[in-house]
C-alpha cells in the first residue's frame, strides 16, 4: 500500500433496542466471546493501519477494561464515545482517526466481516474514492402503503443490499460529513455513509463484493445464524457454504 494510510472506524455505539436483550448486542457473547471482537480481530490482521473503536456514552471505560481488557490490538489507536444516531457516532470516530488517506467505516454489529471483504473495500476505495459492499436482493422488494397493503414492486434486478465496510478517501467522507453536520436538515434519513457522499454530491459510491454471510446482527434470530456460520468456518475454513 506503499505510503497511504488505511484508517478503520468500528462502530459499537448502538444501543441494539431490536435485540430485546439487557446485555447490548455488540457485547453479547458469539461462539465464545463478545461479538465486537470479531469485527475487531478481521481489522486487526488486515491491511489497514489503524482503527479507532466507537462506543456509546458513558461506555469507554468499561468496555476497556471488561470487554478489551485482555486482548491485544496492536491497530486500535483509540476507543471514543458516539452520539445518539448512526452518523453522529461515525463523526466521533472520522474525529479520532486524523492523518489518514483512507477510512473504512464498519457495523461492529457484522461480525463476519472477512479480510477477502475488506481487501475488496480497500481497493474499491483506491480504485473509485467511494464504496460500499454490497449483494443482490433475494426477496422481491415491495413498498407499503399506510394501510399495510403493497403498493407496488420495486425492479429486483437493480436492487442491493448495502452492507459494511463502506470505503472512502478519507478527505471525501470528512469533507461530505461536515457538511451533514452544518444543518439538521441535512442529516434526516442518513443511516450509512454511502448516504452522506450521496447527498454531499460530487462522487458515484462504487459497489463491490460483499458476502451473504456478512449479516448485521440485529434481532435475536441473528445470533443463531451467526453463530452456525462461525462454527461452520472453525470446522472448516476453507469450506464455501454459497
Ligand atoms: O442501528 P444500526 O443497526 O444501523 O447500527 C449499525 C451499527 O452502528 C452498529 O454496529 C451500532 O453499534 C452502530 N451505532 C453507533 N452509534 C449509534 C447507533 C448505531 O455506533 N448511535
Amino acid at each position: 500500500m506503499g505510503q497511504m494510510k488505511i484508517g478503520a472506524v468500528v462502530l459499537a455505539g448502538g444501543k441494539g433496542t431490536r435485540m430485546h436483550s439487557r446485555v447490548q448486542k455488540q457485547y453479547r457473547m458469539l461462539a465464545g466471546k463478545p461479538l465486537i471482537l470479531y469485527a475487531l480481530e478481521a481489522f486487526e490482521h488486515s491491511q489497514v493501519d489503524h482503527m479507532v473503536l466507537v462506543v456509546g456514552q458513558g461506555e469507554r471505560e468499561r468496555v476497556c477494561q471488561e470487554i478489551l481488557g485482555s486482548c491485544r490490538f496492536d491497530k486500535l489507536m483509540a476507543v471514543t464515545e458516539g452520539g445518539r444516531e448512526r452518523y453522529h457516532s461515525v463523526y466521533a470516530g472520522l474525529q479520532a482517526l486524523q492523518g489518514c488517506d483512507y477510512v473504512l467505516i464498519h457495523d461492529g454489529a457484522r461480525p463476519l466481516v472477512t479480510e477477502d471483504i475488506i481487501s475488496r473495500a480497500i481497493q474499491g476505495a483506491l480504485d473509485y474514492q467511494a464504496c460500499v459492499a454490497a449483494m443482490p436482493v433475494k426477496d422481491t422488494i415491495k413498498k407499503g402503503d399506510q394501510d399495510g397493503f403493497a403498493a407496488g414492486s420495486l425492479d429486483r434486478s437493480c436492487l442491493w443490499q448495502i452492507q459494511t465496510p463502506q470505503a472512502f478517501s478519507y478527505s471525501l467522507i470528512r469533507t461530505a460529513y461536515d457538511w451533514i453536520m452544518e444543518e439538521e436538515e441535512r442529516q434526516t434519513g442518513i443511516t450509512d455513509d454511502a448516504m452522506a457522499v450521496e447527498s454531499y454530491g460530487g462522487c458515484r459510491v462504487k459497489l463491490v463484493e460483499g458476502s451473504y454471510e456478512n449479516l448485521k446482527v440485529t434481532t435475536p434470530e441473528d445470533m443463531v445464524i451467526a453463530e452456525a456460520l462461525l462454527q461452520c468456518r472453525g470446522i472448516d475454513p476453507e469450506s464455501e457454504l454459497l
